[in-house]
């Protein structure tokens, strides 16, 4: 394992800009690396993307690992996999990660077997620690602890990949801040593959932007909706409310389960990991497995018809009543939609 060196991190983009969450395990990345005394490097793929290597830079990457090329214009999964496992074989990094993402949790499992490692998704965090393998005597340190809720989030795990190298891991978006920008003199390696490496036998005919996906992550203000809100009226009702707030609407999974919103409105340990300023849970009971895509809210206000119910345990202000009484005058209040209800 010693020559194994270094934290990478799978920059995600919109050809336009990095991602929040790329720039969230960043910091991360950053961290860890600073702890190990390694570098931070960061792998870019796509086409016209040399502006955002700038980004990376600014960010704390020592290295920036670039491909840009026509042919990566679109995410293709074999063909990005194939080429990042080449890339780590050539450079043997120890740790890399990815955002837990669409395409992240296509592209690791990949990269992961392709390299015959371990991969713990989803992770919620990351630390260094060491670990003894009493029953075959051996001794490890500094190696990546992966921290990830397990047994439906009611004990959280840390796993290790103490035998095989790279550690990988995918981190859910929204665990971590964005860090402040730490800019150093980033190296900037540009990557020519050879045709051997391709793996480029899938045409794009058309792509479409889901412009709502990402609306739950960067919303200030959040109305959870829960089974509270009984049904198709209650949404109605807590959509207005969260319009009234300049929000949006999220949601627990049974609510979405039973279809009254998409997936993408889910939050929790299944769902999105959130970072509101504000998250008002309507008629949910505060869940563990919900809570877990809550807890970097900066306050929680919960409505709620039982005083027993654990949101009043976490949330920082209770509103003890019906959201069929509460929300209609709050509305009210707002001076906004109250005279539609
Ligand atoms: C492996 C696994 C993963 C899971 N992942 C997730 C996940 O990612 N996200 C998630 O959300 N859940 C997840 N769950 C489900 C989770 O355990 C809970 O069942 C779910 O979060 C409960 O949703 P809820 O709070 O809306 O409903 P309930 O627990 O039924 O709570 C409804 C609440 O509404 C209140 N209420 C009822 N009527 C009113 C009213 N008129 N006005 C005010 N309050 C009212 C009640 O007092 C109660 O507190 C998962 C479960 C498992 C097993």
């Amino acid at each position: 394992m010693k020559d194994y060196s270094g934290v990478w991190v799978y920059a995600e983009h919109d050809g336009n800009a990095i991602s929040r969450s790329t720039l969230e395990i960043m910091g991360k990345g950053r961290e860890l690396a600073s702890r190990l005394g390694v570098e931070l490097s960061v792998v870019l793929f796509g086409y016209g993307v040399s502006d955002l290597v700038e980004t990376l830079i600014e960010y704390g990457a020592d290295n920036v690992y670039v491909s840009d090329d026509e042919r990566l214009k679109y995410y293709k999964t074999l063909n990005y996999a194939k080429l990042l496992t080449e890339l780590i074989r050539r450079h043997r990094p120890e740790i890399v990660l990815f955002a837990a993402s669409y395409k992240g949790r296509d592209l690791a499992p990949r990269v992961a077997a392709s390299l015959r490692t371990g991969l713990t998704a989803n992770c919620i965090d990351l630390d260094i620690g060491d670990f003894e393998d009493r029953e075959k005597g051996e001794r490890f340190e500094k190696i990546l602890y992966q921290i990830v809720p397990a047994y439906g989030g009611n004990v959280v795990a840390t796993i290790i990949t103490p035998y095989h190298r790279p550690q990988i891991a995918t981190v859910r978006p929204g665990n971590f801040q964005v860090p402040e920008k730490f800019p150093g003199k980033g190296k900037v390696f540009q990557i020519n593959f050879g045709s051997e490496d391709w793996d480029d036998d899938v045409e794009v005919l058309e792509v479409e932007r889901d412009e709502e996906d990402s609306k739950l992550e960067k919303a200030r203000v959040i109305v959870g909706v829960g089974v509270g809100a009984r049904g198709s009226e209650g949404v109605k009702i807590l959509k207005r409310l969260a319009e009234a707030l300049g929000g949006t609407l999220g949601a627990t999974r049974p609510v979405v389960d039973a279809g009254l919103l998409p997936h993408e409105c889910m939050i929790g340990e299944t769902g999105k990991v959130v970072r509101p300023e504000l998250y008002l849970a309507c008629g949910i009971s505060g869940a563990a497995h919900h809570m877990i895509g809550v807890r970097g809210a900066k306050v929680i206000i919960a409505i709620n018809k039982d005083p027993k119910s654990p949101i009043c345990e976490a949330a920082d202000y209770i509103v003890i009543g019906d959201i069929f009484e509460v929300v209609p005058k709050l509305l009210e209040k707002l001076g906004k939609h109250g005279d539609a209800l």
